[in-house]
């Protein structure tokens, strides 16, 4: 006889086939109803507890209408994928198993040393034991990763950081381009280092860091007293996919002795194409590497990664067991926690191991050249067009412009900056926008091995359609 959390088990298995089985045949997104909303939003705390069949009941009901729309093949919006189908089987026993993963002698933190060296064997970065470790997200992962970069550097000028804070500390700088993403101001913000000490490099028609212009900036900075720590190239931007020319980055990192961190938080994943982007072969030379597994990779959210060259200099920079205490019964390694600022982890890798283990080398590989090649088609299919201007494609993400004829410049921006909610509200596709050159664009990021050539044709018929319905207004 099963018990009833068996059977609750059971049939929450059930709901989430079901559900993940039938995606296309409900709206990507829609808007919530405002008696839908109540439900959200009215609820009291119940008295009494209530059976888990009814709750998965009211699952069924109120939750899964309104999805965020990244499950759906016609989704192309921000960087959100599907989850994987491992990921998703696997997410209950990472519940049932519930270890913390700060460390210690047991599955969970035995399980991510392997699968963080797997990720750095995909991206081509230097496997190193205990050289990252999983986190929520690139956001923590750039944390950890400008922790370490200003621990080195404030060692180097002989502060102690963690104890003196940065009080009598030279301004330290470091670079990003334009195109660079937020998650690195909220890290030298939180660290102290101040956003203004953040010194944006401006980019090339292709959008990616002027390395020259970076040069001159550093060069610039010395000369006026301040302190260069750290250098921030991106393997894939968010708006348009670009990648630095992480190798002159990385020989400039050299030359000035500072921190080369790439954020690859999407992009990193590339390198594992049949025949991937030479731009990102420089992400090996790189000091620290932030990528997202729940990106493109699937595994379901949430799923961050560091890696790192020298993990003793983060260890140095969050570890509070005193080095002589360190060599203990979960090897020098000793535990993950001495390495970033969570305690309490989950047990991500379980999801992370069962994702690449269930794809292998080789489905990791179709799942980017699959994405890559409908990107490419895609762009094909802009640049083709006298009514539309192909911004940029690189990797899987398409930047572009609908531009018909006998409009002025105001109102072909109007209309790109209104086009993406239109769309979502029809319901069969859905894209985000962006700002590129300082002017609106829209943004296709392609992540499912699901979505196909119909779903972007698909999208054509919406940008006209929804776009000739804008302009007659
Ligand atoms: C998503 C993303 C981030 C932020 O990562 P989170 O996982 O959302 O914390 C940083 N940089 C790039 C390029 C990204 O795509």
């Amino acid at each position: 006889m099963t018990t009833d959390f068996e059977g609750a088990l059971a049939s929450a298995a059930e709901l989430s086939a079901r559900y993940l089985g039938t995606v296309e045949e409900r709206p990507v997104w829609q808007p919530v109803p405002d008696v839908a909303r109540a439900w959200f939003a009215d609820q009291d705390l119940p008295q009494l507890g209530r059976p888990l069949e009814d709750l998965l009941a009211d699952i069924e009901t109120h939750v899964l209408p309104y999805p965020m729309g990244n499950g759906h093949p016609a989704f192309f919006g921000w960087v959100n994928s599907p989850p994987s189908p491992a990921g998703v089987a696997v997410s209950s026993l990472m519940s049932a198993f519930d270890p913390s993963c700060a460390g210690g002698d047991h599955a969970g933190p035995l399980l991510e040393r392997t699968v963080v060296r797997w990720l750095a064997e995909i991206v081509g970065f230097p496997v190193v034991s205990g050289g990252g470790l999983l986190t929520s997200g690139a956001s923590i992962a750039t944390i950890v990763a400008v922790a370490a970069a200003r621990q080195r550097a404030t060692r180097r000028l002989g502060y102690d950081v963690r104890e003196q804070g940065l009080f009598d500390c030279p301004p330290l700088v470091v670079y990003m381009s334009q195109e660079g993403h937020s998650c690195l101001r909220k890290a030298v913000e939180l660290l102290g280092i101040g956003n203004r000490q953040i010194h944006l490099i401006p980019v090339d028609d292709a959008f990616r860091m002027q390395p020259k212009a970076l040069r001159a900036r550093i060069e610039q900075d010395l000369a006026d007293g301040l302190t260069p720590i750290a250098i921030t190239g991106t393997a894939g931007t968010v708006n348009s996919g670009a990648i630095d020319d992480l190798s002159a980055l990385a020989d400039i990192a050299a030359e000035f002795d500072l921190w080369l961190h790439v954020d690859g938080a999407y992009g990193a994943l590339g390198a594992a194409a049949t025949h991937p982007d030479p731009l990102l072969a420089g992400i090996g030379r790189a000091d620290s590497v932030a990528l997202d597994p729940h990106k493109w990779l699937g595994v379901p959210v949430d799923c961050g990664c560091v890696l790192l060259k020298d993990p003793a200099i983060a260890r140095d920079a969050f570890s509070l067991v005193p080095a002589y205490l360190r060599d203990d019964a979960s090897g020098d390694l000793g535990w993950i926690a001495e390495y970033g600022p969570e305690q309490t982890r989950p047990f991500r890798a379980l999801k992370v191991w069962a994702t690449l283990a269930n794809l292998g080398r080789a489905g990791v590989t179709s799942l980017v050249d699959h994405t890559v090649a409908l990107a490419e088609g895609f762009a094909g299919s802009i640049a083709a067009r006298d009514d539309m201007a192909l911004i940029g494609q690189s990797l899987s993400i398409v930047a572009f412009r609908y531009e018909p004829d006998g409009y002025d410049d105001d109102a072909i921006d109007r209309l790109n900056s209104a086009l993406p909610v239109a769309i979502q509200r029809r319901g069969r596709t859905f894209i985000t926008g962006t700002t590129l050159g300082g002017r609106p664009a829209l943004r296709v990021c392609i992540l499912g091995p699901k979505s196909g050539e119909e779903h972007l044709e698909l999208l054509m018929r919406d940008i006209e359609e929804e776009g000739s319905k804008l302009l007659a207004n």
